[in-house]
């Protein structure tokens, strides 16, 4: 692994650094309300006019052809100028890659280029009431018809589902089929008919969730991505960018580090002894993070691809997460009620072991797949 940048890759972050300082909104509203969702949108319209939003990806998708090097060193300084969430990332990071591996021709050209113009907004839709971490036990059925396939069933826990245009979703299609067989991963734009959408609140007061209830909602053959029956392969690999490497970059965990530095530096007096221990044991994951993410990014490089490391990777970002922010409250005693910004962080990092695949859930894997354990 070489850890120098070439003078392109230099002259690329300098070009990004500059662009993204002079145009980062500041004090936007969570974009898990609906006006804040509206002024985020805004922005990442902003980043596609200037060819920011993809930049990984394809020109005529509206990319700007760049290595997954490049995606990394962006991200880097989007966190680091304090650029707000992606709230297109469901789709730009989940559902695009997925779309590049398993998509037809006609599906990429249609589907890509929206999502990146922010003009399709996609949400995730998997869990069901009774199926979350059991996602195979999904209930909600596409039955086949002349031209398309039925939807029937309800979705929940859709994130910002109430604000977005379109779904990709999970469905079972061979009735007779069991478990991680006979499920087809289906492509919904929200307004179907037979689509209903109803918001609702989260635990920190946003009306980030929506529950999708399908009934006998028609989408046409083309609307199935990577082939009938072939689901649970499909949602795999959507799983992979989800927990691996697109969804929460090295970057985000960087600047977050180095705000608690900055915070440590502001207190008077100094906190020192056990606080200094924990900022360098957070620094250090950090940098630990970011340096496995260029092993990740250098064997993707070489044609290689990540299989169930992903588990451990969303194990690390997330307990990270919750840990960085933990710590920025006990560094500020306290005052930590009064402030705003690491608080309303610290609640939603508590989510993180939850979403992408509970952290039980990941230890599993890891100790089935990668450790060879018997299963649990
Ligand atoms: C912020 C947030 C955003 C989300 N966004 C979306 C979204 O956009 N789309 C979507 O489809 N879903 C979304 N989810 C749902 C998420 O995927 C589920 O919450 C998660 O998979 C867990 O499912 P569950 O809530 O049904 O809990 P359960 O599966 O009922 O689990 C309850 C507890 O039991 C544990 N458990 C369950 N089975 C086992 C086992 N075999 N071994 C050990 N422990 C086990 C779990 O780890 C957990 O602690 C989101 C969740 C959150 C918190």
């Amino acid at each position: 692994m070489d850890l120098t940048w070439s003078a392109a890759e230099d002259e690329f972050r300098d070009e990004a650094r500059a662009w993204l300082e002079a145009n980062v909104p500041r004090g936007l509203p969570s974009g898990d309300t609906r006006e804040g969702f509206a002024r985020h949108l805004e922005w990442e319209r902003l980043l596609f006019e200037n060819r920011w939003a993809v930049v990984s990806w394809p020109e005529k998708y509206g990319g700007r052809d760049g290595s997954l090097w490049e995606w990394l060193i962006f991200e880097e300084e989007y966190y680091r100028a304090g650029c707000p969430q992606r709230v297109t990332q469901n789709g730009i990071f989940l559902l695009a890659p997925t779309v590049f591996e398993f998509g037809t021709p006609e599906q990429q050209d249609h589907i890509l280029p929206r999502m990146a113009a922010a003009e399709e907004l996609w949400c995730q839709g998997w869990s069901e009431p009774n199926a979350g971490s059991d996602l195979a036990g999904i209930q909600s059925r596409a039955t086949k018809v002349d031209g398309g396939w039925l939807l029937n069933g309800q979705k929940t826990w859709t994130t910002r589902g109430a604000f977005c245009t379109h779904l990709f979703g999970l469905f079972r299609s061979d009735p007779a089929s069991e478990r991680h067989k006979g499920l087809t991963y289906v492509l919904v734009p929200l307004d179907t008919e037979g689509v209903t959408v109803r918001g609702f609140g989260r635990l920190d007061g946003d009306e980030g969730f929506a529950d999708v209830f399908f009934s006998d909602a028609f989408v046409p053959d083309d609307a199935v991505l990577g082939g009938v029956d072939n689901g649970w392969s499909v949602a795999m690999a959507t799983t992979g960018s989800e927990r691996g490497l697109t969804l929460r970059s090295p970057g985000r965990f960087l600047a977050t580090t180095s705000r608690l530095l900055q915070l440590d530096r502001s207190l008077h007096p100094p906190r020192g002894g056990a606080m200094r221990q924990r900022l360098v044991e957070a620094w250090m994951r950090a940098e630990a993070y970011q340096l496995f993410t260029l092993d990740t990014v250098t064997r993707l490089s070489e044609g290689g691809s990540v299989g169930a490391e992903s588990s451990i990777n969303k194990i690390w970002w997330s307990e990270l997460d919750v840990d960085l922010h933990e710590l920025a409250l006990d560094l500020l005693g306290p005052e930590a009620q009064l402030e705003g910004l690491w608080s309303k962080g610290y609640q939603f990092s508590l989510s993180g072991p939850i979403y992408a695949g509970t952290n039980e859930i990941q230890r599993n894997i890891a100790a089935e797949r990668l450790l060879g354990l018997p299963k649990a």
